[in-house]
C-alpha cells in the first residue's frame, strides 16, 4: 500500500524560490572580479536567474542540455548556477585550475552547448575554441564594456538585460540531472559526477543537520570552497535554502583577502581546504590581527592537522570542524561532531577526536572492508577500504558503461580508514598513498600530520619510496615557513614520541615549494614524480 502524501518533487529551484520569499532582503555580497564589493539579495540572485533562464532558452537550450561554467565563487555564478539548474539543463562547473588539456578533454566528454565565464578565463577560452566543437556560445560574466576586450564573447548583463524574469523553473522529475563534476582525476582521464535535483537536495537537508554544518538564518556563510569543487560542499544550496547572508570571495583567496571580508561582513561561518585555513593563519598571525566575528570553520577536502584545529581554538576562540567526503559523494560523508561521552570534555580531551574525519551524518551508510571484500570489526584500530552508500552518493560516471557499486549499492571511496564503535572514522590514507612496509601499512596523513606541527613547517608530506628490504619506506618532504630554518635531525626528534619506531620516516628533505593539485591539496603524484629517482642514505 502507497502512503497518501504528496509528492513534490525534490527540485533545487524550490530552494531559491523559498529563499526570494521568505528571505528576499538577505544579502549576497560578492568581492567582485573587476574590484569593489558589490551587494546584492535574495530576491535580485532569482530575479537575474530567472532573466538568465529565459536567455538560456531563447538560445535553444533544453532540458538535460549541458552549460558549463569556469567561475569564481560570486553571485553571478549562483545566478547562472539557478537559472541552468531551474530550467532541468545541467550545470557543468569546470575547475579551471585544471590543466588546459584537461578542461578541453571535459568540455568536449561533456558536450557542452554554452560556456559561462569569468573575465579571467575568457583569453584562456578564446585561445581554445577551435578545440571545443560543441560549445555554440560564450559568455562572459562581465557588462559590455568587459566583453568588448573579448570579441566573440557576449557580455552576460546584456543578454540578461534582453529578458524578462518569467522563465519558468521545475515542474520536472526530481530525479532529472541538475550538476556535472568532474573528478580531479589525478590517474586517468577525469570521471563526471551527474548530480541529480533529489541527490542535491536530499545532501542540503544531510549537511544542514544540527550534528553537520547545523546553518541557520543568522548565519553569515563565506565559501571559500569553490563551486566548482562539489558544490562549494553544498553550501551554494544549503545557505540559501536557510535564508544565511552569504559572502562570495570572488578570485581572491589569500589570507589577507579572506580576512578583510570575514572581518568587514561579520563572517560567522566559512568552509575551505587546510591550505587556505594555513594561509589565513600565517596572514593573522604576521599581522596580530584579531578574528571577532568568526565561529565555525569546516576544513575537509584532505586532512586537517591538529596543529591547525589547537591554533584557530586557542588564538582565535574559532571552532574547526574536520569534515569527509568527495566529489562522488556530493560531496560530504561524515562530519566530527562530538560523541556523546565528550561533549563536555576538555579540548585537549577532544583534540584526538576532533584530528578525525567524523561521524557519517544521517544519509549516509558506511562500511569498512579488506583487501577481499570481507567486513572489518568497528574497532576504531583495524584499517580497511571505506564504502559508502546514499542517496547523494554516486552509482555510475558519465558517460561511462556500468554501475561503480556493489551489489548492495556500495561504492569504494578509494580510501583507507578506521571506524570506532560510534561511527568516528578515521582516514589514514588514499588507498594508493599509504605506505606498504614489510607487509604493514604506515599512514602518510599521520606522519604528515604530526609534521607539520612542527613550529618551522609550513607544509609538510609524507611519500612511499621503494626500498630494497622494505619494500617502502616513509621519506618526509618539508616546506619550511619563511625565514625558519631546520634539519632533517631536528624534524625526526620532533616524530620520536608521537609515531611507533618503526613509522619514522628514513629521511626528511626539504623544498622550496610543493605541487598543490587543481583542488588545492598536495599533488602526491607530481611528488612521486619529482622522487622517483630519490634513493634513501641506507641505499645509496
Ligand atoms: P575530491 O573528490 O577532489 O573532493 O577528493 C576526495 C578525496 O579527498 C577523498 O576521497 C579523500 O581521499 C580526500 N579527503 C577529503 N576530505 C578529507 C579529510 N577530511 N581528510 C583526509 N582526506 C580527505
Amino acid at each position: 500500500m502507497h502512503g497518501l502524501m504528496q509528492s513534490w518533487p525534490l527540485t533545487v529551484d524550490k530552494i531559491l524560490d523559498r529563499a526570494k520569499t521568505w528571505s528576499a532582503s538577505r544579502e549576497v555580497v560578492t568581492r567582485s572580479l573587476e574590484g569593489p564589493i558589490v551587494r546584492s539579495t535574495y530576491a535580485d540572485i532569482h530575479t537575474r536567474a530567472k532573466k538568465f533562464s529565459a536567455a538560456l532558452l531563447a538560445m535553444g537550450i533544453k532540458p538535460g542540455d549541458r552549460v558549463a561554467t569556469l567561475a569564481w565563487n560570486t553571485g553571478r555564478h549562483l545566478e547562472v548556477w539557478y537559472g541552468v539548474m531551474g530550467i532541468g539543463a545541467v550545470c557543468h562547473t569546470v575547475n579551471p585550475r585544471l590543466f588546459a588539456d584537461q578542461i578541453c578533454y571535459i568540455i568536449n566528454h561533456a558536450q557542452d552547448r554554452v560556456v559561462i565565464a569569468d573575465a579571467t578565463f575568457a583569453p584562456f577560452l578564446m585561445q581554445h575554441k577551435d578545440k571545443l566543437p560543441s560549445v555554440e556560445r560564450f559568455v562572459i560574466l562581465a557588462d559590455e564594456d568587459r566583453a568588448g576586450d573579448h570579441p566573440g564573447m557576449i557580455a552576460y548583463e546584456t543578454l540578461i538585460a534582453q529578458h524578462a524574469p518569467d522563465a519558468q523553473w521545475g515542474a520536472f522529475d526530481e530525479n532529472t540531472a541538475a550538476g556535472l563534476c568532474y573528478t580531479s582525476g589525478t590517474t586517468g582521464d577525469p570521471k563526471g559526477v551527474l548530480y541529480s535535483h533529489r541527490s542535491n537536495v536530499l545532501h542540503t537537508y544531510m549537511t544542514l543537520q544540527a550534528d553537520g554544518f547545523g546553518l541557520t538564518q543568522s548565519d553569515t556563510v563565506l565559501p571559500v570552497v569553490p563551486m566548482y569543487h562539489a558544490n562549494a560542499w553544498g553550501i551554494a544550496f544549503s545557505a540559501p535554502a536557510v535564508g544565511a547572508k552569504l559572502v562570495m570571495p570572488g578570485a581572491k583567496m589569500d589570507g589577507a583577502s579572506i580576512h578583510e571580508l570575514l572581518e568587514t561582513e561579520g563572517v560567522t561561518f566559512s568552509a575551505a581546504v587546510p591550505t587556505v585555513w594555513q594561509g589565513l593563519l600565517q596572514h593573522l598571525r604576521a599581522t596580530k590581527s584579531p578574528l571577532t566575528s568568526l565561529k565555525r570553520v569546516v576544513i575537509g577536502g584532505a586532512a586537517c592537522p591538529p596543529a591547525l584545529i589547537r591554533a584557530f581554538h586557542d588564538e582565535f576562540g574559532v571552532e574547526v570542524m574536520h569534515a569527509w567526503g568527495m566529489t562522488e559523494m556530493s560531496p560530504t560523508g561524515v562530519f566530527c561532531s562530538m560523541p556523546l561521552e565528550l561533549k563536555d570534555a576538555s579540548f585537549e580531551d577532544q583534540l584526538p577526536i576532533r584530528a578525525k574525519q567524523g561521524r557519517p551524518l544521517y544519509g549516509v551508510d558506511i562500511t569498512l572492508e579488506d583487501d577481499e571484500g570481507q567486513p572489518l570489526p568497528h574497532d576504531g584500530v583495524t584499517f580497511g577500504h571505506l564504502l559508502v552508500r546514499g542517496p547523494s552518493v554516486v552509482e555510475g560516471y558519465y558517460r561511462q558503461a556500468g554501475k561503480v557499486v556493489d551489489e548492495r549499492g556500495f561504492f569504494d571511496t578509494g580510501d583507507i580508514a578506521t571506524i570506532d564503535h560510534n561511527g568516528m572514522v578515521q582516514i589514514t590514507d588514499r588507498a594508493k598513498d599509504v605506505i606498504k612496509s614489510g607487509g604493514e601499512w604506515i599512514s602518510s596523513v599521520e606522519l604528515e600530520n604530526h609534521g607539520v606541527g612542527h613550529a618551522a613547517a609550513e607544509i609538510v608530506a609524507v611519500i612511499g619510496v621503494a626500498h630494497p628490504t622494505w619494500d617502502e619506506r616513509p621519506l618526509m618532504i618539508v616546506k619550511l615557513r619563511p625565514g625558519e630554518s631546520a634539519t632533517r635531525e631536528d624534524f625526526l626528534a620532533h616524530m620520536q614520541d608521537k609515531v611507533a619506531k618503526w613509522w619514522l620516516p628514513n629521511d626528511v628533505v626539504f623544498v622550496d615549494d610543493i605541487p598543490l593539485g587543481a583542488t588545492g591539496k598536495i599533488d602526491k603524484k607530481a611528488l612521486r614524480d619529482q622522487f622517483k629517482d630519490y634513493r634513501f642514505p641506507d641505499c645509496r
